[in-house]
C-alpha cells in the first residue's frame, strides 16, 4: 500500500499556522513512508471561499518550504483538486445514497426547522433534525421534487446504539448515535457539504491516512457511516491536538498572530517556523529543539505525538528563530535572506508610491520604512497620553479598532479607512482626534506615511499586534471592563447597521 495523506484547507481567510502545522505532520508521515502528500482545496462554501484566499494559502505553504505531490497548482492523477470543480461527482454519489435508502430529500423550510428547534429546546432536548422527511415515501419525495419544491439531502443515522470508531492516537472512541444529527449532505444549491465532499474525495483520491486537527473528531461517526453506506474502506484516522495560546485556550487571532503571513512579514525564517511547529506535540527522540525538516522526517513517528494541548508560544518561536539565524545560516545565506526580506523588488514595489511623494534623497527613505522593518514600535505611555485623549477613550478607540479590523474580510487601504471612520462615529470623536493614536500605535511616531497605507502594508496580524501593544501600554483593560465595553460596542454595531 502506498501511503497517501492530504491537507484540505478551505480558502476562507488568511493562511493559518494551524494549516502549516497539520500539513507538516501529513508531509512528514507521507515522506517517512515514501508516500505521497496531496493538497486539496475545499471550497464548497461558495459564499466564504475566495480565489485570493486560495492563492494566499498556497503561497504561504510554499513559503514554509513544504511541497505536495498533487494539488490544484501541480496537477496529478486524481484531480481536479478543487472541490468546486467536482460538483458532478458529488451529485452522482448523492443519488446513489438516495437510491439505496441511506439518504433522503428533506423539504423542511427554515421556518419549520426553527420551530422544531424551539420545541426541542423548550423540552430541554438537544436540538437535532427529528427525521420527519425520512418518512416520506419515495413517490411523494419524487413528486415534491418534480413540483419544484426546494430540498436538501440528509443522511440517515441509526436511531439507537453507539458508533465506535478508532483513532490512531486515542484508540476506540464511542459516541451514542443519539448525539449524531441527520447531517445535510447536499445543500439546496446542489453543492455538497464538507462531510459528503470530504469522504468522497478522500476515497477517490486514495487517501490512506486522514491526519487532521482534533476539532474534526465529532465528524468521524458521520464519515464512518458514509464509508459504510458507500461500501468503501475508511482511511485510518489520526486527530492531532489543537494548538493553544499560552493561557491554554484554542489558538486564536485575538491573542496570538495566527496568519503564516505574519511570520513571513515579521522576518521569521520558514525553517524556524516549521521546526517550531514540529515541536507541537512531538519531539525528537533525543529531545533536540533545533532540527531541519529532513531530520524531522528521518526521525518521525506519529505514534509519539502526545495529546496534551501544545502551546504555541511566540517568545519560544522567536528564540528558536534566533538560534537558526546564529547557527544555521552561512554568512552568504544570511545576507541573501536578509536582503530578500528587507529589500526585495516586491517590497519596494509595494512601498514605492509612498516613498516617491516623500523622499528627496534616498537617505530620507529609512525613516518612512522603519515601521515596516521593525518587529514592534518604540512607544511610551507618556507619548500616548500626550495625544490628549482620556484613558477610557484611548482604550475604547484601540479596542474598537481591534474588533473592527478583526472582522474585516479583505484587507486594503480602501477597506481599512471606513473602519477607522466607523470607530470615530461610534465614539463620537472626530478623525483628527483619533488619528494621532493610530499613527503612534502603528509607527511609533506622529509622522509616518498615511496610517491606512501603513496598516495595509503591515497586514492584519502585524497591525493587530501593534494595536494590542498600544492598548496594553495605555494601561490595558480588565476582563470586566472588556465585557462591559463589548456590550456597548455590540449596541453600536446594531445602531449603525
Ligand atoms: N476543509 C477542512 C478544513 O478546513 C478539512 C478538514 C479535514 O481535514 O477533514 O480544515
Amino acid at each position: 500500500m502506498t501511503v497517501r495523506t492530504r491537507i484540505a484547507p478551505s480558502p476562507t481567510g488568511e493562511p493559518h499556522v494551524g494549516t502549516a502545522y497539520i500539513s507538516l505532520f501529513n508531509y512528514a508521515f507521507a515522506a517517512e513512508h515514501s508516500g505521497q502528500f496531496v493538497l486539496r482545496i475545499e471550497d464548497t462554501d461558495q459564499k466564504r471561499s475566495t480565489a485570493r484566499s486560495e492563492k494566499a494559502i498556497l503561497d504561504a505553504l510554499r513559503w514554509t518550504g513544504l511541497s505536495w505531490d498533487e494539488g490544484p497548482d501541480v496537477g496529478g492523477d486524481y484531480g481536479p483538486y478543487r472541490q468546486s470543480e467536482r460538483a458532478e461527482i458529488y451529485q452522482t454519489h448523492c443519488e446513489t445514497l438516495i437510491n439505496s435508502g441511506h439518504a433522503f430529500r428533506c423539504f423542511c423550510s427554515a421556518k419549520e426547522l426553527d420551530a422544531m428547534r424551539a420545541e426541542q429546546m423548550a423540552a430541554k432536548q438537544t436540538p437535532r433534525y427529528d427525521g420527519r422527511c425520512s418518512r416520506l415515501s419515495a413517490a411523494e419525495a419524487d413528486a415534491r421534487k418534480a413540483r419544484g419544491e426546494e430540498f436538501v439531502v440528509r443522511m440517515r443515522v441509526p436511531a439507537d446504539g453507539d458508533c465506535v470508531f478508532s483513532d490512531r492516537l486515542r484508540g476506540d472512541i464511542r459516541i451514542p448515535w443519539s448525539e449524531v444529527d441527520m447531517q445535510v449532505l447536499m445543500k439546496a444549491d446542489g453543492l455538497p457539504t464538507y462531510h459528503l465532499a470530504n469522504v468522497i474525495d478522500d476515497h477517490l483520491m486514495r487517501i490512506t491516512h486522514v491526519i487532521r486537527g482534533e476539532e474534526w473528531l465529532p465528524s468521524a461517526p458521520k464519515h464512518q457511516l458514509l464509508y459504510q453506506y458507500f461500501g468503501w474502506d475508511m482511511p485510518e484516522l489520526c486527530h492531532l491536538p489543537l494548538l493553544r495560546n499560552p493561557d491554554q485556550s484554542k489558538l486564536s487571532k485575538r491573542k496570538n498572530p495566527t496568519s503564516i503571513l505574519f511570520y513571513r512579514d515579521q522576518g521569521y525564517l520558514p525553517e524556524a517556523l516549521l521546526n517550531y511547529l514540529g515541536r507541537m506535540g512531538w519531539s525528537m527522540p533525543d529531545q533536540r529543539e533545533h532540527f531541519t525538516l529532513s531530520e524531522m522526517v528521518e526521525a518521525f513517528d506519529i505514534d509519539r505525538v502526545s495529546l496534551g494541548g501544545p502551546i504555541f508560544d511566540l517568545e519560544k518561536l522567536t528564540w528558536l528563530n534566533g538560534q537558526w539565524l546564529q547557527k544555521s545560516l552561512s554568512d552568504s545565506d544570511y545576507i541573501e535572506r536578509l536582503m530578500s526580506w528587507m529589500c526585495s523588488r516586491g517590497f519596494f514595489e509595494s512601498v514605492l508610491p509612498h516613498l516617491k511623494s516623500r523622499v528627496d534623497v534616498f537617505s530620507d527613505a529609512g525613516q518612512w520604512l522603519a515601521p515596516l522593518w521593525s518587529r514592534d514600535v518604540k512607544l511610551s505611555a507618556d507619548t500616548l497620553e500626550a495625544t490628549g485623549l482620556e484613558q477610557d477613550t484611548l482604550t475604547s478607540v484601540l479596542q474598537y479598532l481591534i474588533w473592527r479590523l478583526e472582522a474585516l474580510g479583505s484587507w486594503s487601504r480602501e477597506t481599512i479607512e471606513p473602519e477607522v471612520r466607523w470607530v470615530c462615529d461610534a465614539l463620537d470623536l472626530n478623525l483628527r482626534e483619533v488619528m494621532p493614536v493610530i499613527f503612534l500605535a502603528l509607527s511609533g511616531s506622529r509622522h509616518s506615511m498615511s496610517v491606512f497605507d501603513l496598516a495595509a502594508l503591515l497586514g492584519p496580524d502585524r497591525t493587530r499586534v501593534r494595536l494590542r501593544s498600544a492598548l496594553e501600554l495605555s494601561g490595558g483593560i480588565s476582563k470586566k471592563a472588556l465585557k462591559r465595553l463589548e456590550k456597548v460596542y455590540q449596541d453600536a454595531i446594531t445602531t449603525s447597521s
